[in-house]
């Protein structure tokens, strides 16, 4: 799409202005902004606060308020206030288990969707109609603000949302009777805001770490117009996991209990987080919980979050490669997100691309200054051609052939609005109908990526196989969301489909397996928890007595193998047995404990071997 934006200040008249706006739904926060006298700034709340924070407390008589003073509910009734539900939208129960077990929150598979919903007093709140309500009162602000009704929105998604995510997003504004302009990347969004200012050439990372996602994008700007060459990240990574990191090690320090309820779970969390934006400005801080206190220094802190960060640039340089962009070829990085303002996070980058981040716009507020920035343009406020965007998909879109492989039609990184077509044809004399299966992702197998929609093209007349020529068709418009049309071309027999998310809103079959499936996630998630313990036991037990049979007799007193034998036959039995994963962890973590001596002692007998074994070849090398 190509997306035209003037000079400031050449708007057009003021009578004919609309009233457009950019909003960041953003997992932890959200921002309404506009464009005033062309510039894009920040639509404040009425106590004078840019940030809504995307939380909601919901009552018996329904929703009782949102933003900061649903966050105050967030310890006394933590059942009743969501936060962080951006993380579920599009999601089917499936994606919401293998969030593990961290969540803080009762679930219900919804009657009329498959999504699974949050079990509040209210009853089931979908993430679609939580998300419908920040928007909402995002849109009342605004409404304020500007004196009248909202003509049109620009909503940004994070560049990894697929297409159901993208999907939800939109079916949240139009619940909430706002009319959609555009879905647009967070990434791509920070880089309007940043391209209007710096304007010039050159080649740009924008890093966003916000509380929930992670996006990498490189952009390429060249005489104004900005293309983005690829977007990667992580869609279950941010500041929330630091949270949760600092929370661990406090637990552990403390020797809290792991088994906590969903309230002081919470408690913990907070004290983690404000401990965590503290050291943004003083060097150590003091964490007291219930009558224990401990310091966290930023020492300690960037040893908690080196592990998240590492995996952050991991992230970057996938994105570098996709994008076929060197390091040294990177002109800027821009900052986007809360979490950047972690010192430790500017530093990592700032190692990492070799130079200073940008930062001078609020993390904050950049994408939803450039999302208020493209509404603008897109409402008709603006005219002229300074600048051009493209934008590409995050996520290759494929069909399924014979032996459930996957073949791309469109690649991941294809800039969008797109269209690519490819010819089929039958496997068998006289077919007469083909099953179309859409799906998306990069792996080769059908099960392994995300099944998007099915549809069948009937009708095609009866040939030999291997005659019939089908061309089937994707389309991605300008949101990302995509179309498909199969086509037999010797009849002109046609089939489309919009594909929407496959838990789509009514269809009652789907629903029917989600319930099923969801009567089983809490044991599936168990299960799963206790496999991958049991795993953990097999692979310790025989690593250590591989070793035993090794040098244990040399290494060992007598008192010492006898006691290291006794603990790995009871943690072999505690295997076979328990079906609790948390008990058989505990037992691996006392296992390895125990080892931990005999380790070292074999640890000391390599290297002096290898000393040894290395003399002797200087040695012999003398000779
Ligand atoms: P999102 O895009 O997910 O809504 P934001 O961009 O608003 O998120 O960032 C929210 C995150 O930023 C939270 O995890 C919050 O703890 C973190 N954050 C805010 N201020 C700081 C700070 N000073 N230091 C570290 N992290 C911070
Ligand atoms: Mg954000």
């Amino acid at each position: 799409m190509l997306l035209q934006i003037s000079e400031p200040g050449q708007s057009p008249e003021p009578h004919q202005r609309k009233r457009a706006v950019g909003i960041d739904l953003g997992t932890t926060n959200s921002l309404v902004a506009t464009v005033r006298s062309g510039t894009a700034t920040i639509v404040n709340d009425e106590q004078g606060r840019a940030l809504l924070p995307s939380a909601l407390h919901y009552d018996r008589h329904g929703l009782s308020c949102v933003g900061y003073e649903a966050l105050e509910h967030d310890l006394s009734d933590p059942l009743n206030t969501l936060t962080s539900v951006k993380r579920f939208m599009g999601r089917g129960l499936a994606d919401v288990a293998l969030f593990g077990e961290q969540l803080p929150y009762e679930f219900v598979a919804g009657s009329d969707s498959g999504m699974p919903k949050f079990a509040t007093a209210a009853g089931a709140i979908s993430p679609v109609q939580a998300s419908a309500e920040l928007l909402a009162s995002l849109e009342r602000r605004a409404e304020l603000a500007l004196g009248g009704d909202l003509d049109g929105a620009v909503i940004t998604v994070p560049a990894y949302f697929d297409d159901a995510q993208r999907q939800a997003t939109k079916d949240a504004a139009m619940l909430a009777g706002i009319k959609v302009l555009r879905l647009l990347n967070e990434p791509t969004a920070a880089a309007i805001a940043y391209g209007l200012d710096a304007g010039g050439e050159g080649t740009i990372a924008v890093y966003d770490l916000g509380g929930g996602t992670f996006d990498i994008s490189i952009l390429r700007l060249t005489r104004g117009v900005f293309e983005v060459l690829a977007s990667g990240g992580d869609s279950a990574l941010g500041g929330d996991d630091f949270d949760r990191a600092i929370a661990d090690w406090l637990r552990a320090e403390l020797a809290i209990d792991a088994d906590m309820a969903p309230a002081q779970q919470r408690q913990l969390l907070a004290i983690a987080k404000r401990a965590k934006q503290q050291l943004s400005e003083v060097e150590q801080t003091q964490l007291t919980v219930g009558e224990q206190s401990l310091i966290l220094d930023r020492d300690q802190l960037a040893t908690l979050l080196d592990p998240l960060i590492a995996k952050t640039l991991r992230a970057c340089r996938r994105s570098l490669a996709d994008a076929g962009v060197k390091l040294d070829e990177i002109d800027n990085v821009v900052l986007v997100g809360g979490s950047t303002r972690a010192l430790r996070v500017r530093e990592k980058v700032a190692d990492y691309f070799g130079r200073e981040p940008l930062c001078h716009l609020d993390p904050d507020q950049v994408v939803a200054l450039g999302a208020a920035v493209q509404a603008d343009v897109l409402i008709g406020n603006k005219s002229g051609d300074d600048l051009l965007l493209l934008d590409v998909i995050p996520l290759s879109l494929g069909i399924e052939t014979m032996g459930g492989l996957v073949e791309k039609i469109i690649h991941r990184n294809t800039t969008i609005p797109v269209a690519k077509a490819q010819e089929f044809t039958t496997f068998k004399d006289g077919q007469t109908a083909l099953a179309v299966h859409v799906v998306q992702g990069e792996r080769e197998l059908v099960s392994d990526c995300r099944s998007l929609a099915r549809f069948e093209l009937r009708g095609i007349p009866p040939m030999t196989a291997g005659s019939a020529k089908i061309r089937v068709t994707y389309q991605v418009d300008a949101d990302g969301l995509l179309s498909v049309a199969a086509r037999e071309m010797t009849s002109g027999v046609e089939a489309r489909i919009e594909v929407k998310p496959s838990y789509g809103l009514d269809d009652g079959e789907v629903t029917r397996m989600l319930q099923e499936s969801f009567s089983h996630a809490r044991e599936d998630m168990a299960a799963r928890a206790l496999a991958e313990q049991q795993v953990e036991a097999d692979r310790i037990i025989e690593d250590i007595r591989a070793a035993i049979a090794v040098d244990g007799e040399q290494l060992l007193d007598a008192d010492e193998l006898e006691c290291l034998r006794k603990s790995i036959d009871e943690l072999q039995q505690l295997r076979e047995t328990t079906r609790e994963h948390r008990q058989l962890a505990r037992k691996i973590e006392s296992v390895a404990k125990g080892s931990e001596t005999f380790a070292a002692r074999r640890m000391n007998a390599a290297v002096k071997k290898a000393l040894a074994g290395q003399s002797l070849d200087q040695l012999e090398g003398e000779l």
